[in-house]
């Protein structure tokens, strides 16, 4: 089938998701009709079969999703979400930062810069549930963690402070940047999952 995968354009790092899932639908065999495009406003998201939540400042987000009436669309998408760091706070159903009015999309808390300020920012070679071939080469960057999760959802890597990868049905989320780098097994994985 034709995909068209939406990445909510708001403010993150939107480009670096465009290209990860081109890449991803190419080695997937896909051809030019299926689309990445940017998404900004409900009407954008009605087109797609898909949405990334990028990376940037939750907070940040947050606030322009409601500026631009992307609440409730979001929280009744039929399709899956892919969502990565920032995107991951806002999945959430609770994140214990009054800025941060979560979408409650996976039944799970989270901790904002779980890290703190001596790993702002570090890698990882992660072993992912679920995943095949060699461990993930993971980046984080000033990266939440999962404190706990409610039913349905399945754990898929965790480190020493907690999990950094979550699936519920059609929806994943990672603390780190999947997006970053070559390797596009994760974006293969959440396509194939929803179908396409
Ligand atoms: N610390 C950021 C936040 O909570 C997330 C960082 C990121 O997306 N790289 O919003």
């Amino acid at each position: 089938m034709d995909a068209k995968i939406g990445v909510l354009a708001l403010q993150g790092n939107v480009s670096e998701h465009i290209d990860a899932f081109l890449l991803a639908l190419e080695r997937m065999g896909h051809g030019p009709s299926s689309e990445v495009f940017e998404v900004r406003r409900p009407a954008d998201l009605a087109e797609c079969h898909a949405l990334a939540i990028p990376g940037g400042e939750s907070t940040t987000i947050s606030r322009l999703i409601g500026k631009n009436q992307l609440y409730e669309p979001i929280r009744s998408f039929p399709g899956g979400i892919f969502a990565t760091c920032a995107g991951m706070v806002l999945m959430a159903t609770e994140v214990g930062d009054p800025r941060v009015r979560p979408l409650g999309l996976m039944e799970m808390a989270v901790d904002r810069n779980a890290f703190g300020r001596q790993r702002e920012s570090f890698e990882a070679d992660l072993a992912v549930d679920g995943l095949n071939g060699d461990a993930f080469h993971a980046v984080f960057i000033r990266a939440p963690v999962v404190t706990s999760i409610g039913t349905g959802m399945r754990v898929l890597a965790r480190v020493e402070k907690g999990i950094v990868a979550v699936e519920k049905g059609k929806h994943m989320a990672f603390s780190f940047h999947p997006e970053l780098g070559n390797d596009t097994r994760l974006h293969e994985w959440f396509l194939k999952n929803i179908g396409i």
